[in-house]
């Protein structure tokens, strides 16, 4: 039995004898109903003073200060209302202490940490927020996050909520400060928002843009200068060289490949810098595809491979000619280089409800599944002689990664060895547009709205 049971217990019995003797005195002096009256009066009055003695120590500020004596049962119930007091103002001491211990390791973070609810209002914000978002808790606590940064790449982001997502930002305390900002969901329908400050990777990078594009600027003139000389010696009759014709032609294509991949170095520096990107403009794709689907035809030369174009004539996209161009031809040319000879390539140009796409498809020697996501990394090749004997500089697919990113789009490989390899760009259906009313260019060459196959290299 429990102390308090046992006390209930004997405050019963304690009753029962009262209430007892009441009766028998009462009986003895004949006044039974009286006696009792007064026992059970009695009875009331000593245990309401008992209540308001636990009332009062209850309400005492002298919390270490035990429970006063009470006697049965009311004793029982202060010991236990004591032992929970003290249990909460140890557990209170024990937060109260790893607050402090979480508010110092906030404080000391370089991250700006922002908690916000539901509606996006800041709850609470620790001293980083000041210095990178100029936020301040006594001041902005409550208030939208939106309408305290106002940079529209992060409201946009603020409302998309994607968790995996981030996105990059002017800090609105210094403009020369990038960040770069996360937001993660946060205990119960809150969000912690995640703010770093990059700007010296953002340096950095810029750094080695820069010495990319500077160095392969400084190559390139003593190359052609190279390129030239040699082309002039081929080109000579003079009876001195004959004998150095094979070596002087192994010279001109190691050069020619030089130039190729400093070429493809200073593309991929103009596709990163983005002051230098051309505003967009209706490009006309079918007509682009028509020009790549000819020059794939003669790079294949004897090889015979079969190239179908199939492009929606009024399908134009919105975006830099220059870019797509370079891009689409990159994958129409893999195409040829990696498909064996007399293989199939198929080049489609549509839109559906999911955006617009072009897909290059054939039936070549296909990727091992291991390699396909690294492909777009600068310089990977699957088999680097095969690549470099086709004439290739691993920046491919790498260009179209890069072109694709700048016309806010995505590239899917899917390929089986032995078996071939669709390459998809996807654009948004933002970018669809129609070719402009004067323009007859491309209807004159695709008359239907999905055009025939229009180059078939075996046709020609
Ligand atoms: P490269 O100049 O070597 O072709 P890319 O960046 O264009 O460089 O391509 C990277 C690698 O991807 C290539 O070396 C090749 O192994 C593989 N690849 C690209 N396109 C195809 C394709 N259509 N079929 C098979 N492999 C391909």
């Amino acid at each position: 039995m429990n102390p308090l049971s046992t006390a209930w217990w004997k405050l019963f019995q304690r009753l029962v004898l009262v209430l007892l003797g009441a009766f028998l005195l009462g009986w003895w002096t004949g006044h039974s109903l009286l006696m009792l009256l007064i026992a059970v009066s009695g009875c009331l009055v000593w245990e309401l003073w008992r209540l308001y003695r636990l009332d009062r120590w209850l309400r005492d500020d002298n919390k270490e200060a035990g429970p006063p004596r009470f006697g049965w049962v009311w004793e029982d119930i202060a010991f236990e209302i004591d032992r929970v007091r003290r249990q909460n103002r140890k557990r209170k001491r024990k937060y109260g202490r790893l607050l402090e211990r979480f508010q110092h390791a906030t404080a000391a973070l370089p991250d700006a940490a922002v908690i916000l609810d539901e509606e996006d209002k800041v709850v609470w914000c620790n001293g980083a927020s000041q210095q990178l978002l100029g936020l301040t808790l006594g001041r902005d606590a409550g208030l939208p996050v939106a309408n305290l940064l106002r940079d529209p790449g992060f409201v946009a982001f603020l409302a998309q909520r994607r968790p995996t997502d981030s996105v990059d930002f002017s800090s609105p305390v210094a403009n020369d400060q990038t960040l770069s900002a996360r937001i993660v969901p946060y205990g119960k329908k809150q969000r912690l928002l995640l703010a770093t400050d990059i700007s010296q990777v953002r340096r950095l990078e810029q750094m080695r843009r820069d010495f990319i594009a500077n160095v392969s600027h400084e190559l390139r003139t003593p190359l052609t200068v190279v390129t030239g000389y040699l082309e002039t010696m081929l080109d000579s009759e003079h009876p001195s060289l004959d004998g150095w014709r094979q070596p002087l032609r192994g010279m001109q294509q190691q050069a020619r490949r030089m130039l190729h991949i400093i070429e493809d170095l200073l593309m991929l520096a103009r596709l990163e810098s983005r002051k230098d990107r051309a505003p967009g403009k209706p490009v006309p794709v079918p007509t682009v595809l028509a020009d790549i689907a000819d020059d794939a035809i003669a790079l294949s030369g004897e090889q015979n491979h079969r190239v179908d174009l199939r492009a929606q004539a009024a399908l134009w996209l919105l975006g830099c000619e220059k870019e797509l161009r370079s891009a689409f031809s990159n994958l129409v040319f893999n195409a040829v280089r990696y498909t064996p000879a007399g293989g199939r390539i198929e080049i489609r140009w549509f839109a559906d409800d999911r955006g617009v796409h072009l897909e290059v498809e054939d039936n070549g020697e296909g990727i091992a599944p291991s390699h396909i996501p690294r492909l777009s990394e600068r310089f990977y090749r699957v088999n680097r002689d095969r690549s470099r004997g086709s004439g290739g500089t691993g920046l491919g697919l790498s260009i179209v990664k890069h072109v694709l990113n700048n016309h806010r789009g995505q590239l899917r490989i899917e390929s089986e060895l032995g078996k071939g390899s669709l390459f998809s760009c996807d654009f948004p259906e933002e970018l669809k547009v129609e070719p402009p009313i004067l323009s007859t260019g491309v209807s004159s060459q695709c008359d239907s709205d999905i055009a025939p196959p229009l180059k078939n290299s075996n046709t020609r």
